[in-house]
């Protein structure tokens, strides 16, 4: 399987896909599925729990508690968004 992807320097919203013969596009989600937000321990991976808040202030919350009860300092922002695959013939026809 021959797998080409181009991506534009800072922007997920625009990598294009070529599989094959067939040609996709892969988008942001436009159907509103909101983003997911986290945050994880560098050192040992626990997490807080996930939420659709874009408001840090819980997670920070959840960072400044785990640094007290392990030591741990380091911590990794998660953001997880949905994208959608459309055929390249689709593009502009509204499907998604
Ligand atoms: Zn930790």
């Amino acid at each position: 399987m021959q797998l080409t992807v181009l991506r534009r320097a800072g922007r997920l919203a625009r990598p294009v896909s070529v599989v094959h013969d067939r040609s996709w596009v892969l988008r942001v989600d436009a159907s509103g599925s909101p983003q997911v937000y986290e945050v994880e321990c560098a050192s040992c991976h626990d997490r807080c729990d996930a939420s659709n808040d874009a408001d840090a202030t819980e997670r920070d919350q959840w960072c400044i508690r785990h640094v007290g009860e392990t030591g741990h300092t380091g911590y990794r922002e998660i953001r997880t968004g949905l994208l959608r695959a459309v055929a390249h013939a689709a593009e502009g026809r509204g499907e998604g």
